[in-house]
């Protein structure tokens, strides 16, 4: 517990330098593009101008996730909880994913058992979390691989799992998947992923519900995650 709460707290001191670090790739893109065109090193072609556009993209996404992890570590997030069918949920998920499961050659698979009990949750906030959880399986699922959508109930909880066939992580890697801006591929460039903070904010969103969040993974076979949320029992 001890050793929980000081790393929470290195954490929120990390928390300013890790956003400047995350600040000053984008910045350097803009300004020596935007210099290049003004001193006549560049044309101001398409071929220039678009990587200027794609850092402010970056940014862009990175001031509102930290946004909505700020809101909700605050305990600020509006959140509108109605009692909810996480089987409906997640064959919604299932269509709005299918084709950009298909066009990279992944099955995208759903296991629902019947007689599933409903839970009470922000419809739009769940939302976010299955499709940053299906997101990433799909990021991390070469083609011919398999993404399967699941739930189950545990001890008075609704279990929602995404399981990837895909790249897997690595037992020493595991433990920090969930902190802010930690990536398993440091080179990966900025523009061509996420922010780092998509499993930090999916954390958040099921502990504002009164949930939890885990993960399971094995090195080149696949990892599991999934999250739980009270049930409603007489529903
Ligand atoms: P991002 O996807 O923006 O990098 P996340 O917080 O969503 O940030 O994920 C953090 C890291 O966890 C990813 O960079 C990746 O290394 C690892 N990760 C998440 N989901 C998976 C998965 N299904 N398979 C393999 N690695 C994963």
């Amino acid at each position: 517990m001890a050793a929980e709460l000081e790393r929470a707290d290195k954490l929120r001191r990390n928390m300013s330098a890790d956003i400047a670090h995350e600040l000053r790739t984008p910045l350097s893109v803009v300004r020596g593009k935007l210099e290049g065109v003004l001193d006549g090193v560049y044309p101001a072609t398409p071929k220039h101008l678009q990587p200027v556009l794609e850092a402010t993209e970056v940014l862009t996404y990175l001031v509102e996730d930290l946004r909505l992890l700020a809101q909700a570590e605050a305990g600020q997030l509006n959140t509108e909880k109605r009692l909810m069918d996480v089987g409906d949920l997640l064959q919604d998920t299932q269509v709005n994913f299918e084709a950009q499961a298909s066009d990279q050659g992944v099955t995208l698979a759903l296991d629902l058992p019947t007689g599933l009990p409903k839970v009470k949750g922000d419809w739009h906030r769940i939302t976010q979390v299955l499709g940053n959880l299906i997101t990433n399986a799909l990021r991390h699922t070469p083609g011919g691989g398999r993404v399967t959508l699941s739930a189950t109930t545990v001890d008075g909880r609704v279990k929602v799992s995404v399981a990837d066939t895909g790249t897997g992580i690595s037992s020493e890697d595991l433990p920090y998947v969930f902190d802010r801006f930690w990536r398993g591929e440091k080179s990966r460039s900025r523009a061509g992923g996420g922010t780092g903070l998509g499993l930090a904010i999916a954390k958040q969103l099921v502990e504002i519900h009164g949930g939890t969040i885990g993960a399971e993974s094995t090195r080149s076979k696949g990892s599991e995650f999934w999250f739980t949320l009270p049930a409603v029992l007489d529903s």
